[in-house]
């Protein structure tokens, strides 16, 4: 797969709106972003299968039930992307090895979303991806930085 130049809004924009009609009506899905536009070089399909992960583990965690933010800033050169949930957070003890691969705490998991997350934008994409904050009272955000 390549790297091209994309507007990560609308990329990050169409992927909610499809995950939107399949998601639990229970959630709210929202959408924040500072600009209209952002190019970037990126992957869309590999970037999607990101959101989607980062997306369906949040619906998991809050089974189902709360409000996901999903929102882009530009700092200088760098993008953020984040997706803050409402769930029940991440145990503190738990947090270091959630990115590696087999890890899971479901029943039916296999362990790999947020370990192949981590590769697609890491390896792929040159960005960052981590746990910005996780507790029991504020639920959980992700960080994906990517360079414009
Ligand atoms: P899987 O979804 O198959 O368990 P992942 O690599 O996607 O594998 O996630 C690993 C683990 O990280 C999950 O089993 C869960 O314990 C934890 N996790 C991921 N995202 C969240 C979240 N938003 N809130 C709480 N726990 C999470
Ligand atoms: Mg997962």
């Amino acid at each position: 797969a390549e790297l091209n130049d994309h507007n990560l809004v609308d990329v990050t924009n169409s992927t909610l709106s499809y995950l939107r009609q399949r998601i639990s009506k229970g959630i709210e899905l929202n959408f924040n972003t500072e600009l209209e536009e952002i190019t970037t070089k990126m992957n869309p399909l590999l970037y999607s299968w990101v959101i989607e992960n980062l997306i369906k583990n949040a619906a998991d965690a809050m089974q189902n039930k709360g409000v996901l933010d999903v929102a882009i800033k530009a700092i200088g050169k760098k993008i953020e992307i984040s997706v803050s949930d409402t769930g029940p957070g991440i145990p503190p003890k738990l947090q270091h090895k959630i990115f590696e691969p087999g890890f899971t705490t479901k029943k039916r998991g296999w362990g790999l979303g947020l370990s192949l997350a981590k590769r697609i934008v890491e390896d792929y994409h040159k960005g960052k991806i981590f746990v910005y904050e996780s507790s029991k009272e504020r639920g959980t955000v992700f960080k994906i930085i990517l360079k414009r």
